[in-house]
């Protein structure tokens, strides 16, 4: 499908599929156009472009691969009145998403040997791994209850953070809805892994500032060059799997019910409205809240960590929550003056300037949106535009893969990994699961970012360098 695309703008590339007036719009800067080769991720865009009460365009993100219905690097957003919901175009990882702190410890001050003595005191409380569950009993049987009503508050209420990380976290750490009647059991059963960070490419690294692109977005942020950060990536664990696949297969099993019966599984759906719908939404908010206590209570146990290998006080620290935000979520909210229901599947919110929904610390800036690339190249914190709304205020994700897992396992010995993430501190259990998260198995991140800088959408604020990781 790719040979249908035409740029209309800068790195902005379109197809309106005859029958059908919802447009297919992809990002690409003219190198990614050239190496793209996930003509499937198209074709699973253009099926969801058919659903009922589909707002146009459908978007694919510069970070664009093949997903799971939704490729990820998409943004499908539909009526609220009269439009679906699709537990796959969520994604399975329910509000899987990206939290930064700043620093006030200049990179002048310390060496690589106390950053490793840093990511194992966190290391020792928060497990990195597929499956594994938490290591502090308190966290293995929540109240699940509490947490579906008051996400991230429930426990920085109990101590573990400020009440200003709240303030710094996409809809104060709390989609509001959450009812855990609505979770199916197989799910209630796996709510043992909070203050874990999971396999694959979820992550607690620490670097450093490298490059400052926005001297007064920068300062307004607390960004500071040669200053350490903290960046966390993790999501719902295997509780939002399961309520994604749950869903997944009730919305399947009643499509001819619920009178909607899409391409294929993946985008199993139902009407926002109906019982489904509702119920999903229901269960979605629970997962989402789970998944902000998880990043705040990991960030909670990295400040003690700090805190204990430094010596020196929190306050001293600095270890302040700059944003925390979710990549994969369905949100209402409303767009050129209509209700919609947006999902973003590996694609991160980037409200502008002035955008009522911005936290108050932010209105006046609009809120940095975090860019993980990968762990031994980049990442940037950037802002949205004035054009941001062309894509439903979204941004992409990351830098998204440019190779299969199968396909960069079978590529890379455990010596390229060594030599592609460099003098990176590595913490792991096992370095072999990590081949396939070698840095040359994502796409350029730089590449990635500068397309949706060049078609006018972001702004880059901070460019991010790793130092050390703690990954499964
Ligand atoms: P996803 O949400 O699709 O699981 O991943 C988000 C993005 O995180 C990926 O597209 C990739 O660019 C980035 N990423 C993966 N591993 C790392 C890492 O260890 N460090 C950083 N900074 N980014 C990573
Ligand atoms: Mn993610
Ligand atoms: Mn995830």
């Amino acid at each position: 499908m790719k040979e249908q695309l035409k740029e209309v703008s800068k790195n902005c590339y379109t197809m309106v599929p005859k029958g059908n007036n919802i447009e297919i719009r992809v990002y690409l800067s003219q190198r990614l156009f050239n190496e793209f080769t996930e003509d499937e991720s198209i074709f699973q865009l253009y099926n969801a472009s058919l659903l009922p009460g589909i707002v146009s365009p459908v978007i694919g993100m510069p970070d664009i691969h093949t997903g799971y219905g939704l490729p990820i690097g998409g943004v499908m957003a539909v009526r609220y009145d009269g439009g679906v919901v699709s537990a796959g175009a969520v994604g399975m990882d329910i509000n899987c998403g990206v939290r930064l702190m700043t620093t006030k410890i200049s990179t002048d001050e310390i060496d690589k040997e106390i950053i490793g003595k840093i990511l194992k005191e966190i290391a020792k409380k928060v497990p990195a791994g597929v499956g594994k569950s938490s290591e502090i009993k308190e966290f293995k049987k929540p109240d699940m209850e509490s947490i579906a009503l008051k996400g991230a508050k429930y426990y920085v209420e109990k101590g573990f953070g400020r009440k200003t990380d709240l303030e710094a976290t996409e809809d104060n750490g709390c989609i509001e809805g959450g009812d855990i009647s609505a979770i199916p059991q197989e799910a209630l059963n796996r709510t043992d892994q909070l203050a874990t960070i999971g396999g694959g490419n979820h992550f607690l690294e620490i670097g450093k500032i490298e490059k400052i692109f926005d001297e007064k977005l920068a300062s307004e942020f607390g960004l500071k060059k040669k200053h350490l950060y903290v960046m966390i990536h993790t999501g719902s664990r295997g509780f939002g799997h399961q309520i994604c696949t749950d869903y997944t297969n009730i919305m399947w099993k009643n499509s001819d019910k619920n009178g909607v019966r899409p391409p294929q599984k993946g985008l199993a759906c139902a009407p926002i409205l109906s019982k489904d719908g509702q119920n999903y939404l229901k269960a979605m908010a629970c997962a989402a809240n789970y998944a902000f206590c998880n990043r705040q209570l990991i960030m909670h146990i990295a400040r003690e960590a700090f805190v204990d290998v430094l010596k020196k006080p929190e306050s001293e620290l600095g270890l302040d929550l700059l944003y925390d935000v979710a990549h994969n979520i369905a949100k209402i909210e409303k767009h050129k003056g209509i209700k919609l229901l947006v999902h973003r599947k590996g694609a991160t919110r980037a409200l502008p300037k002035g955008h009522p929904a911005n936290p108050p610390c932010y209105s006046e800036t609009g809120h940095p949106a975090i860019i993980p690339g990968s762990m031994g190249t980049a990442s940037y914190v950037v802002v949205g535009t004035d054009k941001i709304e062309e894509t439903f205020c979204s941004v992409n994700h990351g830098a998204g893969r440019s190779m299969s897992r199968k396909k960069a396992r079978s590529e890379f010995s455990k010596k390229d990994f060594r030599k592609q993430v460099g003098n990176v501190i590595v913490s792991t259990s096992n370095i072999k699961s990590l081949l396939d998260e070698a840095p040359l198995a994502y796409k350029d991140i730089d590449e990635v970012v500068y397309t949706l800088v060049e078609a006018g959408l972001t702004k880059p604020v901070a460019r991010l360098k790793p130092l050390g990781v703690i990954k499964g």
